[in-house]
């Protein structure tokens, strides 16, 4: 995959960024109705810093992982409350397989996730225009690369067999996370999980000056999870 904005210069980035302030003020991207109430539900969303916003992940998985959830932001008012525009505190890239239920795990509800899936969580650049949309736009300030035990779309790379249709296009993106020695063991998939969520971050920090900006100046902090798909919790590797 090529590099995005890899010619873009600084004055030319500058100027892409002068730009954004005219973008926010567009109809699609209208403050919501709740920005300026007094509701203290929704000013928790509206304040969160990146370690802030990491704590509430971590802390709705421990309640998953100890089957204790709260179900948050589900109700009727909730609903009418983001349906005129979302603030989501944190955006995250996970893998589609469908035990990995990215709500359920963190305990969350309506609005509160910017949610991008594909299989293998992989950075393309419709993944990554979507995540610079919700930290630049939207001001999601955490961004989390979450990839999970025995993915299929790792073991698919790793086992480097022929496959049909458009499934290439995912796993061709792992393959370069994998390096060049490596068996097919589970041991060494659960490791390339790993690697993979690592090598997807590198990615998407060296094709966007974007998200390396907000994360320079501290307003986006950008990490990797795993999920264990036994024990319901996500571990941080990045
Ligand atoms: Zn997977």
């Amino acid at each position: 995959m090529g590099r995005l904005y890899g010619s873009v210069g600084r004055r030319d980035f500058l100027k892409f960024t002068g730009l954004m302030g005219a973008i926010a003020a567009m109809p699609w991207n209208t403050r919501p109705a709740w920005a300026d109430t007094a509701d203290m539900d929704m000013d928790e969303d509206r304040s969160l810093s990146p370690d802030e916003a990491l704590n509430r992940l971590m802390a709705g998985n421990e309640r998953f992982m100890h089957h204790t959830p709260k179900y948050p932001h589900q109700s009727a008012k909730r609903l009418h409350d983001v349906a005129q525009g979302q603030h989501p505190f944190a955006t995250v890239l996970s893998c589609a397989d469908s035990r990995v239920p990215v709500e359920l795990l963190f305990d969350v509800g309506v609005g509160d996730l910017f949610d991008i899936r594909v299989a293998g969580n992989v950075i393309t650049p419709e993944v990554l225009g979507s995540i610079e949309y919700a930290a630049a736009l939207l001001g999601t300030s955490l961004v989390m690369v979450l990839g999970h035990e025995r993915c299929g779309a790792v073991t698919a790379a790793v086992q480097d067999k022929p496959l049909p249709g458009n499934i290439n296009a995912f796993v061709n993106s792992i393959k370069p996370a994998l390096g060049s020695k490596h068996d097919q063991s589970a041991q060494f998939i659960e490791t390339a999980v790993v690697s993979n969520v690592c090598y997807q971050i590198d990615q998407m920090k060296q094709q966007s000056p974007i998200l390396a900006d907000l994360e320079a100046n501290g307003k986006l902090k950008i990490v990797g999870g795993r999920y264990d798909l036994d024990e319901g919790d996500v571990t941080l590797v990045a």
